[in-house]
């Protein structure tokens, strides 16, 4: 059971070391490369695995067929297999119908997929919604193969079946929720997919065994069909979720990327950019558009939800994306941990983020005959503390949140939150509980 949790390893190491565990599968939208995937999940958190039916109504779309493979080859003349789908799972179009036929070069030409302008890398294709079969390879090996007769085959199928999703709900002092979704559809890929599901594993892994104000929400699903498919059965609980993050391509060595929620200026949206400006670490921040990750569905008009994208590179915005390039390298341990510290410390944010009122408003209270210039002096951070507290102070009227006043005193929210739990033990604030 405990085989993934190894207390002398670093949670970089145990991360990648899940990455790698779930590499070689060959995942899809459906079938059994999901299951597993989540079966491996389960070993660290005790996620649910939702089995969804072929057919089943969501909104305008409806799940589709399930697809499985078990092997697929192209073999040359000779019999040998020029390109083997056991090597690499990027070999086969995803969703490729079976095929076992006898064709030249010319009829197999129109199923082969390549880059000409990274002409090492394979690249991944899919074809869910179209009925058809294929191959991916290098455009090197493409522009080499012979003039001859080639043996295809691909031994898969589409059938009635099921989509399958994990879902792992942590229940907070609050019935309020933090939703972190991540999709689990791309199969050997390490920054787009892996590194989204291995580091919310672990987050949800670390928030389960501490108390939270909020409850956790975590989805591991397949892309667009998975959010459009949870959002469709969980319609009467969308209320609850006031914070949201798709996260993904979190263990490239770029900086990070926060793409807001459709709002623009929810409270994620600020958090978000607080803590990075406060901290002064580079974060490039995109306008919400309509296409990316599931942010897309749970940013629809009609839901509207608080969610914004947190990555590294961007979506789509690196030449490694969805080729065989991003793989075990492209992903770094340091720089996945990093990212998971980073999604803590916007959790802290969160968490921390009440109102409070000032219980002594008429003029200062004086501070040293409540003990509270031992408080905040000594340290070094004490000037910009005492900052703080005067800042807490007059801006605690209950209307202003400890974010509200970090951005407005451009102090970060760190500092702003020891400054209120200090005023709350001189007895000089009492939070305000908020009414939603
Ligand atoms: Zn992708």
């Amino acid at each position: 059971m405990d085989d993934q949790k190894n207390a002398s390893e670093t949670i970089g190491v145990q991360i990648y070391k899940l990455i790698e565990n779930l590499y070689p599968i060959c995942r899809s939208i459906t079938g059994d490369g999901v299951r597993k995937t989540l079966s491996i999940i389960e070993k660290i958190i005790p996620v649910t695995i939702h089995e969804v039916p072929t057919g089943t109504k969501a909104f305008d779309w409806e799940v589709p067929k399930e697809w499985n493979i078990r092997d697929a080859y192209i073999k040359n003349k000779a019999g040998k297999r020029v390109v083997d789908f056991n090597e690499l799972n990027l070999h086969v179009l995803n969703y490729s119908m079976p095929v076992n036929k006898r064709l030249k070069l010319n009829e197999l030409k129109k199923h082969i997929y390549t880059l000409p302008d990274r002409p090492e890398w394979i690249p991944y294709r899919t074809s869910y919604y179209q009925e058809n079969w294929g191959f991916c390879m290098s455009h090197n090996q493409f522009k080499a193969l012979p003039e001859e007769e080639y043996e295809v085959f691909i031994d898969s199928s589409l059938e009635p079946g099921h989509l399958s999703y994990g879902e792992y709900f942590i229940q907070g002092e609050s019935d309020e929720e933090i939703l972190i979704s991540t999709h689990i559809c791309h199969p050997s890929l390490c920054n787009d997919n892996l590194s989204g599901i291995s580091i919310a594993t672990y987050l949800a892994d670390i928030l389960s065994s501490k108390p939270n104000k909020y409850s956790y929400r975590f989805l591991f699903i397949p892309g667009t069909i998975g959010s459009i498919v949870w959002l469709s059965q969980n319609e009467q609980l969308v209320h609850r979720i006031k914070h949201g993050l798709v996260i993904t391509l979190l263990g490239d060595e770029s900086d990070f990327s926060y793409k807001k929620s459709r709002r623009g200026n929810a409270e994620i949206d600020r958090v978000v950019e607080h803590y990075f400006n406060s901290n002064n670490i580079p974060l490039n921040t995109i306008d919400f558009y309509p296409y990316g990750y599931d942010e897309r569905q749970f940013c629809s008009p009609g839901f509207n939800l608080p969610v914004g994208c947190f990555t590294r590179n961007p979506h789509g915005e690196f030449p490694e994306y969805h080729t065989s390039a991003d793989n075990l390298d492209f992903v770094k341990t340091e720089k996945l941990e990093k990212s998971l510290d980073r999604l803590q410390d916007i959790i802290f944010i969160l968490e921390k983020n009440v109102s409070y009122m000032n219980t002594n408003p008429k003029c200062e209270p004086q501070l040293g005959k409540r003990g509270l210039y031992d408080k905040i002096g000594g340290s070094n951070e004490s000037k910009s503390l005492q900052l703080a507290v005067l800042w807490v102070l007059n801006q605690s009227d209950g209307q202003n949140s400890l974010l509200d006043i970090a951005e407005k005193a451009q102090l970060d929210f760190r500092l702003v939150y020891q400054a209120a739990l200090a005023l709350m033990d001189g007895k000089l604030l009492t939070e305000v509980k908020s009414t939603t």
